[in-house]
Formats: C-alpha cells, structure tokens, sequence
C-alpha cells in the first residue's frame, strides 16, 4: 500500500491543488464523498464560462447562443456514453436526470412498466441505497392497478460481507424472472457487488439495471465489459454539479428505452457542470483513482482493526482488483462500542473530519444500526487516514 501513495504522490498532490474548498480549508478533511464529491476547478470553470458566454435554453431558439447549447446538450450525451465505454457511444443510449434517484426511477416508470407481463418476477437488492428499491415497487404497484401482477424478490446477501450471493441468486431465478436491479458499489460497506457474478448467475437474456452512483467516477465503469442494460448515476458524486445525472441505455434487450411525457428545459449548466468532470476525470485516469482510494480504504481498515472497542462493517478486504474476492472501494463504515454514531460523528467533526453518522438511507431503515461512514476521494490523503486514526484511538 505504502507503495501506491509513494508512486502516485505528485500525482495526488497535483490533483488535490485543483479542488479550491480542499486547498482553502486545510484543518479539515472532507470525508463524505459518498454523499457528494468536491469540484475541480476546472468544473466550476467551465460552468462560470458557460453562464457568461453562451447560456440559452436548447433546441428552441435559432441564435448563436442557443444553437451552441443544443449542439452542447447532444454531444454531453455522446460524451457520457464515451466515458462509459460504450464501444459506438451513441446519443440516443444517455437520457440526462436530476441524479441516479430520479434515473432509476424513470427507468422503472418509463421501461420496466412497459416491459414486464403479468406473472414476472423482478429481483430487487433491499440492503442497498432505497433510491434502488422504491422505483421497483412503486413499478410493481403501477402495473398491479393495471391489473398486471408481477412478483417482486429480494436479492440474495452473504451476512458475512453484505455482498451479493451469485449461488443463492441462481437459484432464485427462474423463466419468469424479467428483470435484475443491481447496484456497482455499496454505499455503506463499499463492497463491489460484482456485476459479473450477476450476469453468470441471472443468464445471458434478462436486464439488469445497474445502480453506478458509487462507481463513476471513482473506478473505471465499462459498459463495453459490464454485461447490463442500464447504468444510472448522479452527477454530483462525479464532481459535476447536483441536479444533473444519467441513465445509458443499451437497448438491445427488451424495448427501446424512451422516457416518457414533456421534458421541459434540461439543465444545461449542470450538462456543462457534467461533460467537464468526466474530461477531470478522464485526465486523471479513473483507474488510478482506485488505486489511490482502494489504498486509503485499506490503510483506514487496517488501522481500525488494530484499534480496541471498533467494529469494522461490510466487507473483507481484497486488494487485488481483479480478484474473485469482493473488493473494498473508498467507503469504510464503522461502530464504536458504547458511543452513538452520532455523537461520534459530532466528535470527529470537532477535530476537523466531515464525516457522515446515521443509517444512510438503506432501503430497509431501521433493520441497521447507525454507523459512521468515511467516504474517500482523490483529494483526500494518508495522513488525514492517519490523523483520523489517532484520534479514533484517543477517545
Ligand atoms: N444509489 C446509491 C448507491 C447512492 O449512494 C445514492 C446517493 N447516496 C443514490 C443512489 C441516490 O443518489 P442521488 O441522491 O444523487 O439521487
């Protein structure tokens, strides 16, 4: 691990320099990335030059300014589509939404319900984020008020790790299962759910529609080698601004996906805030992204194991990005034995740590106790790790 902070150290410095909140707060360490990332410079750039340059509303007037923004609007989605690794990036596959919340839920409404026939059977992951269980029920109740019946699974979980359970899940899937809701990377635990393993146990021929609001933008997300139909994400989490996110569509399984009703004015400067955060982030290469928050995960891991009275959640860490074991992202959650998440969340604040403390919104409130969660990101480094760590172990 010492190892990847020694050979990406300029690189990290470098990039952490272009995050204007970082550099101008330097007693604190922003740890909630999970909940939304930092902007580059370059983001808020870009956005200010667009507001005072060119900003019109597209695809309704025929003035230089407006013509510029339709054209801008239609390349972004070319340009999601390419950052996503779609082999023939094509703009009809990326539909632009408020976040990954509002694109599930389009998804649901405006494809599963037009999909699915009476006697289906969809599976949905109740332990992840409830932005990716709440649009399949509300699709299931939709089509039951049409009289079209559909059963709803849940996805099968190993307790251990809080990772997916691809032998238990190929048992649940039948000839009537027409649809899999999955997500990239737990929110909480920061395990990757493993697509593939998905895709193996589920068969080559029902969708999946794939929760990547904790994936882009932190690790490489290919559509040209995850075998799903839909990836949905939220800007913001990508370092672009909120209010803006994205479904890619691959249409080859099940009918063309087409949102439907009125879609009014589309958020242009949240589109520019979106296409200059994935250039950030192509130029600082995804793939070292994760290797930089994979090695800060571990190091924070590996510190809290070696401190008494702390409880470590999800899952067992599997440094090897290829490995079969499930992996580790930027996202470790934690407990301290006789101390409320919250009050310890309120603690670390105190000390300079901007951390998240309560139940992160798990689609199954209630059933998990609270936890502390420490989101990481590329500007973030060792020594806030070991900072943190010095003070989890003084209380
Ligand atoms: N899915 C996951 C895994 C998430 O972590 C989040 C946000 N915490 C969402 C969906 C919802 O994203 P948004 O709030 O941007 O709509």
């Amino acid at each position: 691990m010492q190892s990847v902070f020694k050979e990406l150290e300029d690189w990290n410095a470098e990039l952490r320099a272009q995050f204007p909140i970082i550099t101008a707060s330097p007693e604190l360490a922003y740890l909630d990335s999970a909940a939304t990332a930092q902007k580059p410079r370059a983001v808020l750039d870009a956005v200010r030059t667009y507001l005072t340059t060119a900003n019109a509303n597209a695809g309704r007037g025929s003035y230089p300014w407006a013509n510029r923004t339709t054209a801008l609007v239609a390349q972004a989605r070319e340009r999601v589509a390419a950052f996503l690794g779609d082999p023939a990036p094509d703009r009809s596959a990326v539909h632009f939404v408020s976040g990954a919340s509002e694109g599930l839920r389009t998804v649901a409404r405006d494809w599963l319900t037009e999909h699915l026939t009476a006697g289906d059977e969809i599976i949905v992951p109740f332990a992840d984020h409830q932005a990716n269980a709440q649009p399949w029920l509300e699709a299931q109740r939709l089509l039951a008020a049409q009289g079209v019946r559909v059963t709803v699974r849940e996805m099968p979980y190993q307790a251990s790790s809080h990772d997916y359970d691809p032998a238990r899940l190929a048992e649940l899937v039948g000839e009537r299962t027409a649809f899999v809701a999955a997500t990239h990377v737990h929110h909480v635990y920061g395990g990757d759910l493993n697509v593939h393993r998905i895709r193996q146990a589920v068969g080559p021929s029902v969708p999946i529609c794939l929760d990547a609001a904790q994936s882009v933008g932190h690790l490489p997300v290919d559509v040209g080698t995850l075998d799903v139909d839909f990836v949905v994400f939220s800007g913001h989490k990508a370092m672009a601004l909120p209010g803006i996110g994205a479904i890619w569509a691959r249409n080859t399984r099940g009918p063309e996906f087409a949102p439907g009703g009125w879609a009014g004015t589309p958020n242009t400067s949240g589109i520019v805030s979106l296409v200059a955060a994935l250039d950030w982030l192509d130029a600082a290469a995804p793939a070292r992204i994760e290797r930089w928050t994979v090695a800060l995960a571990a190091r924070l891991t590996d510190g809290l194991r070696r401190l008494p009275g702390y409880e470590l959640l999800g899952c067992q860490l599997s440094l090897a990005v290829d490995s079969p074991v499930q992996q580790r992202h930027g996202i470790v959650s934690f407990r301290r034995h006789g101390t409320s998440a919250n009050d310890l969340g309120f603690v670390l604040s105190t000390h300079g740590f901007l951390v998240r403390a309560d139940s992160h919104c798990q689609a199954r409130a209630g059933e998990q106790e609270d936890s502390v969660r420490v989101s990481l990101h590329v500007y973030n480094t060792p020594e806030e790790i070991d900072r943190l760590l010095g003070v989890l172990d003084a209380l």
